[in-house]
């Protein structure tokens, strides 16, 4: 199968990708460490849910 899709971020491999929010100005799919970074830096405060078993 041809997909190759890659964190925009860290550019490794996406398993499960994670689309970033519209005011993050990011284009393209993250993973999952990138995106809960993101989460935290944008919304320290805030609880969004992540699925961490991704290692
Ligand atoms: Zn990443």
């Amino acid at each position: 199968m041809g997909l190759k899709e890659k964190c925009t971020i860290c550019n490794e491999k996406v398993k499960q990708r994670y689309n970033p929010m519209d005011e993050w100005g990011i284009e393209g799919i993250m993973c999952g460490k990138c995106y809960s970074k993101k989460v935290h830096e944008h919304y320290p405060g805030d609880h969004i849910r992540v699925n961490k078993d991704l290692d």
